[in-house]
């Protein structure tokens, strides 16, 4: 985990308990952050970045309210959650439950170097059926190892009283009883806090898109493991896969040069010479890619290509320091595809 003071924490005022909000930067861990400023908590959001998931939103937001935050990268971290999590899956790839007890478990290990007494959360019982359902929220809580510690500011009225509010640091009369998934009480409160153009609910995440959980579904099934670099193939492009082979073709310009930037000295590189097309990666997963699935991979680069139409057209085709072009005449589409 990397820890970085993007918009670094000020001084604690010596009156003030200060606690580490869990921050995405959405409207919920927003409100819980403003529920606890109105008494007097001295706040410090934390946001957990990763492949999966940007900080974005967390930078905008901190900005507009002049918050101090702090982003740590868990990639590496989320990647080994990610492959096999204690408590599976959501509707797609988000381990959920896993995740945001690892979330509060790192954030449970800065709680000394920022003198923190306890963890906030925007979590709202049973906003979400399966991760945020009190099972779940218990779940997280020990999970993360800080039973007691971990402050719900905008669902705490209907949960456990926390070690903050026995020690009197926190008035538990002051927070809220949120619980469902009408967003109504949280547009209410945005509305009292003079809170505007705030992202809408789990975006961002892209463990929670059934497009690419599909792809990484299938992934982890063919390697056992998630590698960072494949993660950042399979985020752009038109992808195929074919017999342990995965095809990645750029659509644009942009996704090109990604795509360029991701390749490894194992992957094949196609593109097209006579007319510009699009950079075409092909990762096998076995030894070496089958000379139909190269043959595959080059035709649909040059349909993809502005030269599509034209009576013959080649392509590179480069492999570490192996270089070979290929010339194909008429192309009869409908027999390849
Ligand atoms: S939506 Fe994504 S970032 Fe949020 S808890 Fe689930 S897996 Fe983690």
């Amino acid at each position: 985990m990397k820890i970085n003071e993007y918009f670094p924490p000020r001084k604690i005022e010596k009156q003030k308990t200060r606690c580490l909000l869990l921050f995405s930067g959405g409207l919920d861990s927003t409100l819980a952050g403003k529920v606890l400023e109105e008494q007097e908590i001295d706040i410090l959001p934390i946001n957990f970045k990763s492949c999966f998931f940007d900080s974005k939103n967390a930078i905008k937001i901190a900005k507009q309210l002049n918050w101090p935050l702090i982003i740590v990268d868990i990639t590496e971290e989320e990647l080994r959650l990610v492959e096999n999590p204690k408590y599976g899956y959501g509707k797609n790839m988000n381990p959920c439950i896993d995740c945001h007890a690892q979330m509060i478990r790192f954030a449970g290990k800065l709680m000394e170097k920022y003198n923190a007494r306890f963890i906030a959360t925007g979590e709202v019982l049973n906003e979400r059926p399966k991760s945020q359902n009190p099972k779940s929220l218990k779940i997280v809580e020990n999970e993360s190892g800080l039973v007691g510690y971990v402050l719900r500011p905008l669902s705490a009225k209907l949960l456990p009283l926390t070690v903050p509010e026995k020690e009197g640091l926190v008035k538990r009369e002051k927070l809220l009883n949120i619980s469902g998934r009408s967003r109504k009480p949280q547009l209410a409160l945005a509305e009292k806090y003079g809170l505007e153009n705030y992202p809408s609910p789990a975006g961002g995440c892209l463990l929670t898109d059934p497009g690419f959980s599909k792809r990484l579904r299938k992934l982890l099934e063919w390697k056992g493991r998630l590698e960072l670099n494949d993660v950042e193939l399979i985020k752009k492009g038109r992808i195929l896969f074919e017999n342990k082979t995965l095809i990645v073709i750029g659509r644009n310009k942009k996704e090109n040069k990604a795509l360029m930037k991701n390749a490894l000295e194992s992957d094949f590189i196609i593109i097209t010479i006579e007319k510009p097309g699009p950079v075409t990666i092909i990762r096998s997963f076995e030894k070496s890619p089958q000379e139909d699935i190269i043959e595959k991979a080059s035709l649909l680069t040059i349909r993809y290509s502005k030269g599509k139409k034209l009576p013959s057209l080649t392509v590179k085709i480069k492999h570490g320091e192996e270089i070979e072009y290929k010339k194909y005449s008429y192309i009869d589409w409908e027999k390849y595809f």
